[in-house]
């Protein structure tokens, strides 16, 4: 397993539409192990493979307390098939935006399929905490960032930021 660089706003890169995988091979699996050891790492509860570079349908989460043993699920293709009408909000960080934090409404619950790391197909229902890191992370594979769900005046005061910062490490 292996610790990967992160990639951080304003790389065009978290703007791709990431590709499915077509099937779990041992590649996929190095893949996996490598995104959980970045997200412990860093420390966060959930990582996609767009944030190392990889523009794979692919993602991480741990959304497990402290005092809790790690309970790792990958999550390869997900798709997420049902939502529901009530909303909650949580606030909402990214390891591509560092220190940067923002209440962001989603649905509060969720059904998800997806392919787990053995190849086998998978339903979840999700709420809480999980539901939305499942609903940030997937938003990734598709290009988007929780930054895009808040008002456009504070998404552009992040992103102003964040590329003077880029400038100034160039
Ligand atoms: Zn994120």
């Amino acid at each position: 397993m292996t610790i990967k660089p992160l990639i951080i706003l304003p790389d065009p890169l978290l703007r791709q539409v990431s590709t499915p995988v077509e099937q779990v091979d041992s590649q996929i699996i190095q893949l996996a192990d490598d995104m959980l050891e970045t997200m412990y790492d860093a420390p966060g509860i959930g990582l996609a493979a767009i944030q190392i570079g990889v523009a794979r349908r692919m993602l991480v989460i741990d959304v497990s307390r402290e005092d809790e043993e790690n309970k790792p699920i990958v999550f390869i293709n997900p798709e997420i098939v049902k939502t529901s009408d009530e909303l909650s909000t949580y606030e909402e960080g990214c390891l591509s935006i560092p220190d940067y934090y923002a209440e962001v409404e989603r649905p509060a619950a969720l059904t998800v399929n997806y392919v787990d790391r053995t190849g086998k197909q998978q339903t979840l229902e999700a709420d809480g905490l999980l539901a939305t890191c499942l609903q940030h992370e997937i938003d990734h594979l598709n290009g988007v960032l929780f930054i895009d769900h808040i008002s456009r005046l504070k998404r552009d005061m992040v992103i102003k930021k964040f590329t003077k910062i880029a400038k100034a490490k160039a």
